[in-house]
């Protein structure tokens, strides 16, 4: 296999070493993943973006221009239909800027008090910026938001947004199966398609 274009290398701008070892599993042998401390990347890039896929181009473009490496990023949110898409982009900080995941979901939780129209998806959008180009993919699942947490498992919001056509929450499935049909295990298979088909060969 010989690998084009300069892509022996790329570098995923996350600080989250699961995700890393996710995406790693996936990608083509001839391609070795970059995380920031291999690049010595130690700034904290800024989620200063109001879409999802404003934070990973940022987060993206900020490696690209001042580490010179093609990289990838993404950035999720919880879009409910009955908060008009909210907390989207502010999912990880819905409580406030210090709040962990069990003051967002309650938060979210009393929000839908009363609410019937429990619709919700999960989107992830990811970045790859590349020679100075950029291309987006992406990957969503349909659900609901639970009326109370329900399982130990995943993160987050996992507790109350359950996938429709499943009985339980995401945090009463195995990890296996989330990444099988989730947001971002679709989102980093269109990547993968990508790259197995543009960039290398
Ligand atoms: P990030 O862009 O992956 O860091 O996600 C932003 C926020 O969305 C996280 O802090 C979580 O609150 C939420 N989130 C992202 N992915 C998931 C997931 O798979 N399950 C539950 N919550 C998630």
């Amino acid at each position: 296999m010989r690998i084009t274009t300069g892509m022996e290398s790329i570098v995923f701008a996350t600080q989250n070493p699961n995700k890393l070892e996710e995406i790693r599993q996936m990608l083509p042998p001839g391609l070795k993943l970059l995380s920031l401390d291999d690049i010595g990347c130690t700034w904290e890039i800024p989620e200063t973006a109001d879409t999802l896929e404003g934070n990973a181009r940022l987060k993206a473009s900020y490696v690209y221009a001042h580490h010179g490496c093609d990289c990838f990023a993404d950035d999720t949110g919880l879009e409910v239909a009955a908060l008009n898409g909210a907390p989207g982009v502010f999912s990880a900080r819905f409580a406030g800027p210090e709040a962990d995941s069990g003051a967002n979901i309650r938060k979210l939780l009393q929000l839908m008090e009363g609410i019937s129209d429990r619709r919700a998806r999960f989107r992830t959008v990811i970045a790859l910026a590349k020679g100075g180009a950029f291309h987006f993919f992406e990957g969503q699942v349909e659900g609901e938001i639970l009326s109370q947490p329900s399982g130990t498992g995943g993160f987050g919001y996992d507790p109350v947004f359950r996938p429709r056509g499943y009985e339980g929450s995401f945090a009463q499935m195995p990890l296996s199966e989330k990444n099988r049909i989730s947001h971002r295990g679709k989102a980093f298979r269109n990547l993968n398609a990508f790259i197995r088909k543009n960039l290398m060969h």
